[in-house]
């Protein structure tokens, strides 16, 4: 599969054309130096020194583009590539209302409640990446718990309509999401917290040493921190340093590299 090809922290050493003027940590090694800036949109163009990987990587960047991936039904723009670990769910693009990930498991880490709980479940590489990060915090001594993963449209619809209650629906929408536009619709998102602030989703939440840990160390597992401090306009949503997004590491890395949201690095391809 292509996302596991891309989620191999090795694919990204070999990577030297997306970030021809890097030099993060993670391309230390093989960065090859002999591309032009700018190669995201000529990347269909066979360049004799690409490797396969390197341009397949190209191409899974390319057919997964903002601007390739949505149809619009009735006035809204429903996004076309649901099922792929890049999809771009916000306010502006929907899932469809029977979207339902095909290869939801249950993610291999302690939650912050107990019994069984659809929002225990990711999809199964997303799930399998989650693992790999928990089991990466609390060798740091870092102890994370998950609080809410996947959520069918049904119940984000609930969700948000409760909180339109109470708050207003313009208010509730700069927390919540309208049903179809929540990644958590995805199966690729988690929200993760600790029990130094009881396992609750606030902000404060960033400046405890968990999610110190979680902001640094995300990326190295395929996640992203999808609603950074700072891009509300970008996300439309509030600062969110609870919640993660599988990417995959490839992308992961090269976002948290580049401090673009998902937004803004799937506009450049
Ligand atoms: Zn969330």
């Amino acid at each position: 599969m292509l996302q596991n090809a891309f989620g191999d922290p090795s694919a990204a050493d070999t990577d030297g054309n997306t970030n021809p003027a890097s030099s993060g940590t993670s391309s230390s090694g093989g960065n090859d130096g002999g591309k032009p800036a700018g190669t995201q949109t000529d990347d269909d163009q066979p360049a004799a020194t690409q490797t396969s990987a390197q341009s397949e990587l190209q191409r899974f960047l390319h057919d997964n583009a903002a601007s390739r991936t949505t149809i619009k039904k009735d006035g809204v723009a429903f996004v076309t590539n649901s099922t792929s670990t890049l999809v771009l769910v916000n306010k502006k693009r929907e899932l469809d209302p029977g979207y339902v990930p095909g290869d939801l498991v249950k993610a291999p880490v302690p939650f912050s409640f107990s019994g069984d709980s659809p929002k225990q479940e990711m999809r199964k590489v997303a799930a399998d990446a989650l693992g790999k990060l928990f089991a990466g915090a609390k060798q740091d001594g870092i102890e994370l718990k998950a609080v809410s993963g996947y959520r069918s449209y049904a119940s984000q619809k609930s969700i948000f309509n409760a909180y339109a209650k109470t708050h207003g629906e313009e208010e509730a929408n700069t927390f919540s999401a309208h049903p179809g536009q929540s990644e958590h619709q995805t199966g690729l998102a988690m929200d993760v917290s600790s029990a130094s602030v009881h396992y609750g989703l606030e902000e404060s939440y960033g400046e405890t040493k968990e999610g110190k840990w979680l902001k640094a160390h995300a990326a190295d597992y395929g996640f992203i921190i999808r609603f950074e401090q700072g891009k509300e306009k970008e996300t439309g949503y509030m600062y969110e340093p609870w919640h993660v997004r599988y990417v995959g590491v490839y992308v992961a890395q090269d976002i948290k590299k580049l401090g673009l949201t998902l937004e803004a690095y799937l506009a450049r391809f």
